[in-house]
């Protein structure tokens, strides 16, 4: 029976449950699940790197966020089509110090019932370590299953045989990390790839396509099924996309390619309707992209319960 005193003993149990952090829904016959792997704070500088810091502050100040730091949303999702688990990027593990409110996808796809056992893909949007760290943890390594497939864009891993940083504006400590933890994921995992060139169907309905820009083997992934339609867009737009599609991102290897990449994708969402989810819009981040003149508007579905 529900009272006061269960419902708290519950909250005592597991007060992180209070803020949702996973979000089921269907597309078509595909279970789609996208869980929240937490947030990772980092400085504003890096959200617009093209444009007078005035007008980054108006625009942060417009959004009610703090001039300085923004923490960075981070979803993952996993996908059930016929008889396959598909996880589609793995969060940022927890191997990086000074990040603990990120990393949280293991022990959340386990509370939504989820077993990395079970798990037959994986899908890498791109090997930045907000994507693939979570598959360098230790806990993680030991179940992921022998014969799991992990899918990548050959020109993903071919770029980070000699990553070029020099169209980026990161922070001083990160492209360092970033690159050893691209080589550590390859080093671990090399057995396991099923590179793609362009596009390639993983599962009835779960493509993943070349897109470049972020980095030039960034990928998206489509679930399509039934006439319905998701697409995961990995890193390809941000929150700031949509008041500014071409503000670059200080973590785009190729910044102009990528904003072509995002305009092209909300284009592309706003005529086919269907759903957009991103590794880094605000949990849940499932929505779609209105056109509105030249301006693209998100619009968050309404939550099914
Ligand atoms: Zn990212």
């Amino acid at each position: 029976m529900l009272s006061v005193e269960n419902t708290s003993q519950r909250a005592i149990q597991d007060p992180s449950d209070l803020v949702p952090s996973r979000y089921a829904l269907k597309v078509g016959n595909i279970d789609a699940l996208v869980v929240s792997d937490g947030v990772l704070p980092l400085p504003t500088s890096t959200m617009a790197t093209n444009v007078d810091p005035a007008d980054l502050a108006k625009w942060l100040d417009h959004m009610f966020m703090p001039p300085d730091k923004f923490d960075w949303p981070l979803n993952v999702m996993a996908a059930r089509s016929a008889d396959q688990t598909i996880l589609i990027d793995a969060g940022l593990g927890g191997q990086f110090p000074g990040f603990p409110r990120a990393g949280q996808f293991p022990r959340r796809l386990d509370a939504a019932g989820i077993q990395l056992e079970d798990v037959t893909d994986v899908i890498i949007t791109h090997m930045h370590m907000d994507h693939v760290g979570g598959l360098l943890v230790p806990e993680v390594k030991e179940r992921l299953r022998a014969d799991v497939r992990i899918h990548v864009a050959a020109a993903e891993v071919k770029f980070w045989t000699s990553p070029d940083f020099s169209h980026t504006v990161m922070p001083k400590p990160v492209p360092p990390v970033l690159r050893e933890t691209a080589t550590s994921f390859y080093n671990e995992y090399r057995d396991r790839l099923r590179i793609f060139e362009d596009k390639h169907e993983v599962a009835p309905g779960v493509t993943v396509r070349l897109t470049g820009g972020h980095t030039p083997g960034h990928s998206v992934v489509d679930l399509i099924s039934n006439g319905e339609r998701l697409t995961f867009a990995g890193d390809a737009m941000f929150p700031v996309a949509f008041d500014h599609p071409d503000w670059q991102n200080g973590f785009e290897h190729d910044p102009e390619e990528a904003t072509r990449v995002r305009v092209g994708l909300f284009r592309e969402l706003a005529e086919n309707r269907g759903l957009l989810v991103a590794a880094h819009l605000p949990f849940p981040s499932v929505g779609r992209v209105a056109l509105d003149g030249d301006a693209f508007r998100w619009v968050p579905v309404i939550w099914d319960y």
